[in-house]
Parts: C-alpha cells; structure tokens; sequence
C-alpha cells in the first residue's frame, strides 16, 4: 500500500449505532424506516419529489431505461467520457449509445456535440456531471424539450452541487445518484433513483418492486397488490441504507473537508501547473462544484504516463480516468464510428490524486510535494 492511499472510504463514526438499530429493528429488507430516513434526506438536499433509493447508481440507471420503453435501434445520446454503467443501462434495452465528445474545459457532454448527433431516432440525452462539476442544463434542457427527448442526469459525482442555484439531481426527467464506496457519500453499494418528471412515478415505483403495486397497496391506494408490468427487485435493503443515513447526516462535514482540501490543491500546485502547462479544474464561476474529485491533465500522454510513474515511486496513489467508452470493444461491436478528439486527448492526459474527508495535513503536504517535484 501506498503511504497516502488514492482512495479511502470515509466512515463519520455514527455508522455502527445506526446498523445496530436496523439489526434491532427485526426490518431489514428494503423500503423499511432507514430507507424512509435516507430518502427523505436526499428530498431535501436535491428538491426531487420522489426519491426511490436502489442497490447501487448502475440500477437507477437501469431503472431509468426501462422507463423509457426503448425499441431496438432508438438512440440515447451520452458522452464516452464515462463509467460503462452510464452507457450499459441503455445497452441492456437493446438502445444504441451514441457517443459524443465533450467539453475540454468542463469535461462534460458538449452541447454542440449533442445538437449535432440527434436524429429521427434519438429517444435521450444522458448527461454525466463530472467530477461534481455542472453540464450546461439549460442548452441541454432546451434541446431535449425541442426535439422531445429525455433528459437524464447520471449523478454520481454531483450530489450536493448546484447548476445556478438549482440542485444537481433536480435538473433531468430523471436523475441516478450512487452511494457506492468511491463517492461522497458511501454505503458500500448504494444509489438512488430521484425522479422528477411526476408522470412517471407510479411506474417508477412498479418496475423497482418486481411488477408489482406492492407500494400502492402498502400505502393503502390499492386493496391488493399483483403483477401489473415488468419489473425487477430494484430495492435497498434497510441496514445498508441504515449505513447511508449516517453518512448522509454529516452532509455538511464530509462536504466542507472534501471541499477544504480541494481548495488546498487548487492554490498549492496554481504555480506549478502554470509553469508547466498542467490544467487544473475549471468549476464554473456561475454554479458551485462536489469537490468529488480533484484531477490534473497533463501536457500529453508521455507526461502522464511518467507522472504517474513519479507518483508511485513517491508512494502516493493516483489514478488516470475514465478508458473512453468509445474505444472499447463492445462499442465497436454497437457500430460506434464518430471521433472524439477531446475525449481522446483528455483521457489520455488525465491524473486523479487523493481527495477524501480523513486525508491528514501531513498526508496532504506529501501530494502536494510529491506534485509539485514532478517535472512534466
Ligand atoms: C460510480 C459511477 C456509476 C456507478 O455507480 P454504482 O453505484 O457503482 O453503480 C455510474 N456512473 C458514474 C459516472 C459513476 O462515477
């Protein structure tokens, strides 16, 4: 192991007593009173009106795709600078993902690029906040509304950041937040499915309790419950969501230390990075960020190919981002034939270093020394 790990799950020490509580509660399948708490803190930190919480961010997205009955060969634009699970969801409805490129300040789906892509076969608009960092939902709003398309945000990065004043996670039709152990708020596997277009609630609710009306029914609205649509089992079980309450009770704690330290490396390596052509973030001036993640591209692909290297000889984890989906395999077996030169150049140039709550001062000086003594 490295002495400062790229990654460590962060645990606010409320964890245990509210895990014991779900054990003692004898409700430990989903939708139980954690589910309920946890749900509730995320209507409130992102204005959603329905928050159905999941097993993990690749479920809500899935989710999401069953929601907008997809027929073989309907298009579902997305950027290829992603994770799969943005891009698989869709796949699995038998949708072809379109892969756009993105914004080489940002790093987000360019709108140009979406405008560009759309035709009589596009059924949606799949955007990615990277690093926490707000697309342009205006423009893209405004395209999806044009051409009736759906707008889904893939929100794993950005819970808890704005796009001018508006919550992340409130903007699309649709919007999958993940609680796994790599994101700012972490049970392990977790997620959540906000769902913001009120028409499509009920089925919401449906396809996630394997068909059936159980929620109805269990909410009285119905006197039994049977098997009404598709579905699957789409639910958080309660002592997971018992672990995501507590996470999600130090909201502002976990966010002002992210932040703090973030801050840290933006002012620490500014003089570096100008003498030797490394960009730092961008965050927009107009909207604030999640501090998910801290990322530095480099002039070129040797550069970050030897940063790395210099990064471990220093013994500090770091970590490059994301192998385009555009290049893969599969892509190529889906027809992909578009070139994106700024999903390209930026992955091949891109380097995460440490960014989580409990990253100490001294482990902190040591990243920021390890950088700066790095010559690209
Ligand atoms: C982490 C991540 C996911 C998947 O989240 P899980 O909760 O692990 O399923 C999806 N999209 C993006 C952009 C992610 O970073």
């Amino acid at each position: 192991m490295p002495a400062v790990q790229f990654h460590r799950p962060y645990l606010t020490g409320t964890e245990e007593a509210h895990i014991a509580k779900a054990l003692a509660s004898g409700h430990h399948r989903g939708d139980g009173p954690y589910t309920e708490m946890a749900a509730a803190e995320l209507r409130m930190r992102t204005g959603a009106a329905t928050v159905l919480m999941t097993p993990s961010c690749t479920h809500a997205l899935e989710l999401s795709a069953m929601l907008l009955d997809l027929a073989p060969g309907d298009e579902v634009i997305m950027p290829s600078f992603t994770f799969v699970s943005t891009a698989n969801a869709y796949v699995l409805r038998g949708a072809t993902p379109v892969f756009v490129d993105i914004d080489p300040g940002t790093l987000n789906i360019s709108v140009e690029a979406v405008a560009e892509a759309i035709t009589p076969r596009t059924r949606a608009i799949v955007v990615v906040h990277y690093a926490g960092v707000a697309c342009d939902m205006d423009e893209l709003g405004s395209l999806a509304t044009q051409h009736g398309l759906r707008l889904i945000e893939d929100n794993a990065h950005g819970l808890g950041a704005t796009y001018l004043g508006q919550p992340l996670g409130s903007l699309g039709d649709l919007a999958a937040v993940s609680f796994h152990d790599t994101k700012n708020f972490q049970c392990g596997e977790g997620g959540a499915l906000l769902v913001n277009d009120p028409e499509l609630v009920q089925r919401a609710e449906i396809l996630r309790e394997k068909g059936t009306n159980r929620r109805a029914f269990m909410r009285g609205q119905v006197d039994r419950y049977s098997w009404v649509d598709v579905g699957s089992s789409y639910l958080l079980g309660d002592i997971l969501a018992a672990m995501l309450f507590a996470q999600l009770s130090a909201f502002e704690e976990i966010q002002s230390r992210r932040h703090d330290i973030w801050s840290t490396y933006q002012a620490e390596l500014a003089g570096w990075a100008a003498e030797h052509g490394v960009r730092q973030p961008a965050p927009r001036a107009d909207s604030t960020h999640a501090a998910h993640l801290y990322q530095l591209l480099l002039p070129d692909a040797e550069a970050r190919h030897r940063f790395l290297s210099h990064m471990a000889d220093q013994e500090v984890g770091c970590a490059f981002h994301y192998v385009p989906l555009h290049s893969t395999p599969l892509a190529a077996r889906l027809g992909h034939r578009r070139d994106l030169p700024v999903t390209d150049s930026v992955s091949a140039r891109l380097a995460r270093i440490p960014l989580y709550p409990d990253l100490g001062s001294a482990e902190l000086d040591r990243v920021v020394h390890a950088v700066t003594s790095f010559t690209p």
